[in-house]
Parts: structure tokens; C-alpha cells; sequence
């Protein structure tokens, strides 16, 4: 037994020394990203497709993040139409994975685990229990943090192409990346290269940054700092602006109230701000989606 805990707190504190030096070179890449931007513009070069492609790459990314990986894989605040539920599923899976946060499977476990002890002893990412930086990004680079326990997730599991993405993991981002370099470079035609190196720095690199940084905040500012609408066991809190930026994801109080809801706003104008939510419900108005689950954010907590 002695020797089991031992071997428990070894592994415990290993560090996934790779996801460090991914996470350290995308940095550099959006700060690169910004300084070629910088110097296309200086030189007269075009730098609107980069900035687009950008725009484009961050708020997909970031809708699929709320709507995907968070309310369906987790929360399964609602369905897919039965009719094409494999496809439209594993098509909602993979544009997830192009935020490159790892798969579907492991992004719900591990948030089912942070509802499960929300600031309490077992939350993988409590910036109350471990600090802000180790909620902020930290835990990620645990080796501890990186295994999903299929058993509990085995509602994904019967579906060979979840698995097969959840393995292959790193595809998607790698697609997306090298989309962007292509159409960078042919959209530059002659300066192929320097057009190809500014898409793939900004449009993949900075965007991903960003929106790791947005999704990280929802974890460590969203369990310190905003206003409470409602008095959680746990510290969560909203903030209207970043709620705009991650799909309504800031509404995190609200959530954290009702988590089984698909809609995280309660004033218009967080309604507004939940965007995830408007496009849940027009997926839902057309019938790709059903069993759109909305509960009244007064109904006690769960
Ligand atoms: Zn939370
Ligand atoms: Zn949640």
C-alpha cells in the first residue's frame, strides 16, 4: 500500500514537458504573427485576409468550445437530430479539436471533474485551492491531468470515430494550420511565402492563443472576480465583455446555477451576450438539433 501511494505521487507531480514547449512555441508564434502583420502593413503589403481569417478561425473556434466540447460533450444540453447524429456529431467534435485543447472527451471529463468538486479538493483547476496561474494554465501540463477514465465517459465511447479523434488529437489543429498557409500563400500569389507565414502565424497561432487564454480565464478570473447573480457553493462568477468574446461562456455564475441548462443568460443583455445559446436555438428552430434543454435560472442549483 506504501509503495502504491508512492508511485501515485511520482506520477502525480511529472510534468507533460511536450504541452510545454507546444504551449511556449504558440506564444512565440502569435507574437511572431504580430510583428509580420506589423511589417506586412509597414511595407505596404494587403494584411486584411490575415486579419480576417483571424476573426474567422477565433469566433468558430471559440462557439464550438461553448457549444460542442461544453454543452453537448459534457452537459448534453441537447441532441442531434437522430437522423444524422453520427455525422453532425463527429462534425461538431472536430471543429472543436481545431482549438487544439485536446479532444472532446477529455475537455468534458475534465470540466464533469470541476463541476463535480466545484472549489473544492478534487477541482482540477480551483484558482481558490491552487492559485491562479495553476487554475489559469498549470494543470494542463500535469501528467495526472492528461488521462480520461472512459468508463465514466463511455456514453462517447461506442462511437469508434470519438475515440479514433480523441487519439488523434493533434490532426485536426494540424488541418486547420495548414489550410490557413495555403490559403495565405495563394491569396498573396506572387509573395506566396510571406503571405502563407502571415495567415498560418495569425490566423492559426494568434487566434489559438487568444482563445486559450479566454477559455483559461473562464477557469481562474471566472472563480475570483465579477458579479454574482446567484449564491453558488462554489466562488464563480459573470463578466458581460468577456462573456461576448467566449460565446456566453463568461456567464459563469449563472451556469454554475444551472448547469444542465443550454442557456447561460438572464437579462437581455447577457442573453445577447450568449450567443452560443442563439445558435443552439436556431439549429434547433431548423431541426438539426432537438431536445434543447433550457431550465429557469430560479430553479435551485445543482
Ligand atoms: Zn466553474
Ligand atoms: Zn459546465
Amino acid at each position: 500500500m506504501r509503495v502504491m501511494q508512492k508511485s501515485v505521487e511520482e506520477i502525480d507531480k511529472r510534468v507533460d514537458w511536450w504541452a510545454v514547449l507546444f504551449m511556449i512555441g504558440a506564444h512565440v508564434a502569435a507574437v511572431a504573427g504580430i510583428i509580420k502583420l506589423g511589417l506586412d502593413w509597414w511595407m505596404g503589403a494587403s494584411v486584411w485576409f490575415s486579419f480576417v481569417v483571424m476573426v474567422v478561425t477565433f469566433s468558430v473556434r471559440t462557439l464550438s468550445i461553448s457549444d460542442s466540447f461544453h454543452r453537448y460533450f459534457w452537459h448534453q444540453s441537447y441532441a442531434f437530430n437522430q437522423r444524422f447524429l453520427r455525422p453532425l456529431q463527429f462534425a461538431f467534435a472536430f471543429v472543436g479539436t481545431t482549438a487544439a485543447q485536446r479532444g472532446p472527451v477529455w475537455w468534458a471529463y475534465m470540466h464533469g471533474l470541476h463541476h463535480a468538486n466545484s472549489d473544492r479538493e478534487g477541482d482540477v483547476h480551483s484558482p481558490v485551492i491552487s492559485g491562479f496561474w495553476y487554475a489559469h494554465i498549470g494543470w494542463i501540463f500535469m501528467l495526472r491531468n492528461k488521462q480520461i477514465d472512459w468508463q465514466s465517459m463511455r456514453r462517447w465511447a461506442k462511437f469508434p470515430e470519438l475515440v479514433w479523434l480523441e487519439k488523434y488529437y493533434v490532426l485536426p489543429p494540424i488541418m486547420l494550420a495548414t489550410t490557413c498557409f495555403l490559403l495565405g500563400g495563394l491569396q498573396a500569389q506572387e509573395r506566396f511565402f510571406s503571405g502563407a507565414f502571415t495567415t498560418v502565424l495569425v490566423g492559426f497561432f494568434l487566434s489559438t492563443v487568444i482563445l486559450y487564454h479566454l477559455t483559461y480565464a473562464v477557469n481562474s478570473l471566472g472563480h475570483l472576480r465579477g458579479y454574482r447573480r446567484y449564491p453558488t457553493k462554489d466562488h464563480s462568477c459573470n463578466r458581460l465583455v468577456l462573456a461576448f468574446l467566449t460565446a456566453g461562456e463568461f456567464l459563469h455564475n449563472n451556469h454554475h446555477h444551472c448547469p444542465g441548462s443550454a442557456s447561460f443568460g438572464v437579462t437581455w443583455y447577457e442573453k445577447i451576450a450568449d450567443w452560443g445559446y442563439l445558435g443552439l436555438w436556431l439549429l434547433w428552430r431548423i431541426g438539426v438539433i432537438t431536445h434543447l434543454k433550457v431550465a429557469s435560472q430560479d430553479a435551485a442549483a445543482t
